[in-house]
């Protein structure tokens, strides 16, 4: 495996790649690998001839108040794993050699951005659409995998596919989880002993709400107030949202058909954790 940090080096690579006739498959991260991750990993390398990771700590994706600086990094421990997991390349870029000075344009996302994450960090799907725009032209994928556990992510950059009509072939996977239900995540390092013992009660909650619409409720407000108190009996932490649309539109409920998501933040001291769950109708 071979890690490659300057965007120069990553185009011969690639360019060689292409001459070759070989498919690419491209997993971005921001890093500190789990088994998320890495299940990412897995399909890739099952789909596809090359495998590029990148891991980019991405600052245009993070808000003023938030944790860019102090978001979790290993790039040793990462390389380990990515390459036990099979990847062929590693982009791992500097910031100074993503973005150059001021951009000159800029990607606004203007669908699906006004619920959930959208609505709570302001500017941060332009800045993962942003990113993704980078990653695709110099990488040149025909798969990209990621996980839906940022089910939100999933359908703006299914937009960003459609809209910029790149020849790119979007793979969801499902979120993976620790034994006790909570959600793999690189943030999870910031919970404190009390908050890791309190955190599945997220997935619980998410678990009590789809039983309630399997069971034929329809009323939001019920569905949502189960949800809401099984997260409150379980912990102080605070919801962030909460929220039942209909999947990937984002939209209410219409006709309890098609697919549905309950979608849920949850802001404990350090670390603002996200989980969803989806369900067919
Ligand atoms: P991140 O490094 O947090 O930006 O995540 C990189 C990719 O891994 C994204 O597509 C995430 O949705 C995906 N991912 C993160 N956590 C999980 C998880 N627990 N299960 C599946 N995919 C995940």
């Amino acid at each position: 495996m071979k890690k490659i940090e300057k965007i120069t080096e990553l185009r011969q690579i690639i360019s060689q790649v292409k001459k070759e006739g070989k498919t690419i498959g491209l997993v971005p991260t921001m890093g500190f690998l789990h088994n998320g991750h890495l299940e990412l990993l897995k399909h890739a390398r099952k789909d596809n001839e090359i495998v590029v990771m990148s891991i980019f700590v991405n600052p245009l994706q993070f808000g003023p108040n938030e944790d860019f600086e102090a978001y979790p990094r290993n790039m040793e421990k990462d390389l380990l794993l990515a390459e036990q997991e099979g990847a062929d390349f590693v982009f791992a870029p500097d910031v100074s050699e993503m973005y150059q000075g001021e951009p000159s344009v800029t990607i606004k996302v203007t669908k699906r951005v006004d619920v959930l994450c959208g609505k709570s960090r302001p500017g941060h799907f332009d800045g993962v659409a942003t990113v993704l725009t980078k990653l695709f032209n110099l990488v040149q994928p025909e798969k990209v995998y990621f996980g839906m556990k940022d089910a939100q992510q999933v359908a703006v950059v299914r937009g960003l596919v459609d809209d910029f009509q790149f020849p790119i072939e979007i793979v969801p996977v499902q979120t993976v989880r620790e034994n006790d239900g909570l959600a793999k995540s690189s943030r999870n390092v910031y919970l404190s002993e009390r908050e890791r013992q309190e955190a599945p009660v997220l997935h619980k909650a998410l678990l009590k709400g789809k039983a309630l619409i399997e069971q034929g409720e329809r009323d939001l407000h019920t569905i949502k107030k189960t949800v809401e108190e099984t997260i409150t009996a379980g912990t102080n932490a605070e919801i962030d949202y909460l929220e039942i649309y209909q999947y990937p539109e984002l939209t209410e409920p219409k006709n309890w058909s098609g697919e549905i998501i309950i979608a849920a933040a949850v802001k404990f001291t350090k670390a603002r954790l996200i989980d969803n769950i989806t369900l067919e109708l």
